[in-house]
């Protein structure tokens, strides 16, 4: 029987923040030691008071308003009772009823359709410390230093309806948290986490199966595989004639399969009371204009800007906005080059040709070989040597015509090893092109007198032979000459 695949994402993700949620502590992505970082606060002394993180509460805020949320003039913080070894209070701090973000929405493209994934809200609690379990040992270890930290949690409506949907949703989510600068978003390290909940339906039935949730998925890839399984494995249930059973089930991304963990305990276990130390929240419409001034330019409207302000097409607009210091980059050389673009007669409305070909090449020169060099480093562009300025110079010197396309490459190496200027290592590497010099014009008599055959050929018609002696210019100068300004140089001297 043919069913419909409704899936719902839970979204933790750790905001970056300098100290922890409601105390001092440092808020570090990587503490050296375990539990270096706890107070009396963030351990649940008896009789200590917790402080909210302002930022914390801003930066959920911003992402709402990125996500298009309602956003409430009112929220508090609530305690979720329950007991785990990681959590010291006995509970966590979390919120119930009346989060800081409600609905909203975030549009994707998949298969070339935009579809709108529903947002049921997103709130703000603490993390949990973590459970270290030693090999062969029969005690387990815990580290309290992410105990307490921000937690924002993005929670959709179940509109998605397929695996790959969720991973288009979730790269792009992750995505706009970068642009906003709230998280370093990197799943392999926990930054950002995944719950999938799961559930089919035969096609055109209302009610839904019992639902699986698959925990703490920390890949794209994870998240899509799981959920693929999840489909082949209810859907082998029911055309068995079985029932299926509300789950938890987790990743094993060994095996590619789903492993059922425990029952999923009611909302009603964890006794939510609004938390009496905290007092409960209100904003103006002022001060959430402000938050909302904050707000960065987000991917999508940065792509529509570059292929206006550009003359890009979209698919090489995307390539920019991908990584949004890539983009900053190519505006920055841009700028850079702004005064020398601006001598080619561009006007403001439309560019002209030159200043055309100037962004196209910095586009190339971006996307090709510099993309080239940093996968092969392995290094994201926020950590490449060079700068803006130096690379600007670069364009402007093959676009002069002052290097030529191979050697600007291995200027381009040198400078992504060392940082260096161009023009330095142009020197240093004696790679300037030969223009139509002295020197030039003397290498090419000797290449004629030299290849008394070729030029035979060439005057009875032959055009290979002048590609062999531009080869021959090209072998004699290391490369330095402009192998068109050769040709016609050789061309001229023949007849
Ligand atoms: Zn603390």
């Amino acid at each position: 029987m043919p069913y419909e695949t409704i899936i719902g994402l839970e979204i933790h993700v750790q905001l970056k923040t300098k100290s922890k949620m409601f105390c001092g502590c440092p808020n570090e992505a990587e503490p050296k030691e375990p539990n270096q970082n706890v107070c009396p606060v963030c351990m649940g002394h008896p009789g200590v008071l917790p402080t909210i993180n302002k930022q914390a509460v801003e930066w959920t805020i911003m992402s709402g308003q990125a996500l298009h949320c309602d956003i409430p003039t009112e929220s508090k913080f609530d305690r979720k009772n329950y007991f785990y070894p990681d959590l010291p209070k006995g509970y966590q701090i979390s919120q119930y009823d009346k989060p800081l973000c409600g609905e909203g929405y975030l549009e994707i493209k998949d298969d070339g359709e935009t579809k709108k994934i529903e947002l049921e809200r997103i709130h703000l609690e603490e993390d949990a410390g973590k459970l270290l379990h030693p090999d062969g040992a029969n005690y387990s270890l815990v580290d309290y230093n992410r105990a307490s930290t921000p937690l924002m949690e993005i929670v959709t409506k179940p509109d998605i309806r397929a695996p790959q949907e969720a991973r288009v949703f979730l790269q792009k989510l992750r995505k706009i948290l970068l642009y906003i600068g709230v998280s370093n978003a990197d799943m392999e390290k926990g930054q950002l986490r995944c719950d999938a909940n799961i559930s089919l339906r035969p096609e055109g039935a209302k009610e839904l199966l019992p639902k699986t949730e698959i925990k703490n998925l920390n890949s794209f890839k994870a998240v899509e595989q799981a959920l693929l399984y999840e489909v082949g494995r209810q859907t082998e249930v029911l055309d068995a004639g079985k029932e299926l059973h509300q789950a938890t089930r987790g990743w094993n991304d060994d095996l590619s399969e789903t492993v059922e963990q425990r029952t999923k305990e009611g909302e009603a276990d964890y006794r939510y009371f609004p938390d009496p130390d905290l007092p409960p929240l209100t904003f103006t419409k002022e001060q959430l204009d402000k938050i909302k001034q904050g707000l960065p330019e987000l991917p999508e409207e940065r792509r529509e800007r570059l292929e206006k302000q550009f003359g890009l097409k979209s698919e090489e607009a995307e390539m920019l906005v991908d990584d949004r210091a890539v983009g900053e980059f190519f505006e920055n050389v841009i700028s850079e080059a702004q005064e020398w673009i601006n001598s080619f007669e561009g006007k403001d409305e439309v560019l002209s040709e030159e200043a055309q070909k100037v962004i196209k090449q910095t586009f190339n020169w971006i996307t090709s070989p510099l993309f080239k060099l940093l996968n092969k480093e392995g290094i994201s562009l926020a950590d490449c040597k060079i700068t803006a300025e130096n690379f600007a110079e670069l364009m402007a010197m093959i676009h002069e015509g002052k290097v030529n396309s191979s050697a600007a490459e291995k200027v381009l190496e040198v400078m992504f090893a060392k940082g260096s200027d161009p023009s330095q290592v142009v020197e240093e590497l004696d790679l300037a092109q030969l223009g139509d010099s002295d020197e030039l014009s003397g290498i090419i008599d000797k290449v004629i007198a030299d290849n008394p055959g070729p030029v035979e050929d060439y005057k009875a018609g032959k055009e290979n032979a002048l590609q062999f002696m531009v080869g021959q210019v090209m072998a004699a100068t290391k490369g330095k000459a402009d192998p068109q300004v050769a040709g016609e140089a050789l061309k001229k001297k023949i007849s």
